[in-house]
């Protein structure tokens, strides 16, 4: 039995106080027993004091990206040791917006997930066609090469660090959704892809999470799949009635 997870990607949004207001949001709102994990990645400036807070909530934090490097002559960036001395134990890496306006390649993530991994970090790695993948019939393909090129150096163990999350380009943000048997056809995809490098026990444990639009009517139907192993949300984790509402359909 996998543990169901939501992660709210709330990208480059909220101030401080809008941060600290959609956590207590969610404090209240999250029942504090949820056999769900709920994990928020707000913005760097914000992830210390949004660690803080949480502390003794059940929802944790995660980053949206990361360097690879420990250190060094890389203005602008952040390192996962860094991110860990914040009490930050969670990452983001891959995300779509990271691979198209920051030109992140399979090979640049691979290097970022070792660094995560290197400071038992867990990742969260997106990956997903876009629309041309899907409308030319080389969907599957590209998310078994995004797989592959970005993972598949692992050794087994460091599959317990690993969420999966596939993200169809083409749903992110556009309002446009998987239908939840298109969802279910690529994780199924997804699951026989690993079992074919790793084994099943891998595979079955591998959570696997769907983002492109789940929103709190949506949500259920997609979670219900047997593959689907929760959600990674945009848009709607930045409401924390909407974002509590998918919690609750997980
Ligand atoms: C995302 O950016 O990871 C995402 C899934 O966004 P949205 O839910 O807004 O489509």
């Amino acid at each position: 039995m996998r543990t169901k997870i939501v992660a709210g990607n709330w990208k480059m949004h909220k101030n401080a106080e809008e941060t600290e207001d959609l956590l207590n949001e969610l404090i209240d709102r999250i029942p504090g027993d949820t056999d769900v994990r709920v994990i928020v990645a707000p913005t760097f400036v914000n992830l210390a004091s949004a660690a803080d807070h949480l502390e003794f909530t059940p929802i944790e934090v995660a980053a949206q990206n990361m360097h690879q490097a420990e250190s060094g002559a890389y203005t602008g960036e952040i390192s996962a040791g860094m991110l860990k001395s914040v009490g930050v134990n969670i990452v983001i890496l891959g995300h779509s917006e990271r691979r198209s306006y920051f030109h992140e390649t399979d090979a640049t993530i691979a290097f970022k997930t070792d660094a995560a991994l290197q400071h038992d970090m867990e990742v969260i790695f997106c990956f997903g066609e876009e629309l041309k993948d899907r409308q030319s019939g080389n969907h599957f393909n590209i998310v078994e090469n995004q797989l592959r090129d970005g993972l598949f150096h692992l050794e087994e163990k460091d599959w317990e660090q690993i969420i999966l999350a596939y993200e169809p380009v083409w749903a992110i943000g556009t309002g446009e959704t998987a239908t939840p048997d298109q969802a279910q056809e690529m994780h199924a995809f997804i699951r026989e892809t690993v079992r074919q490098k790793y084994g099943s026990d891998i595979a079955e444990n591998v959570r696997i999470l769907y983002g492109g639009s789940v929103k709190p009517d949506n949500a259920r139907e997609i979670f219900s799949k047997p593959d689907v192993d929760g959600g990674l949300i945009g848009g709607a984790a930045l409401k924390a009635t909407d974002f509590a509402a998918i919690v609750a359909s997980a």
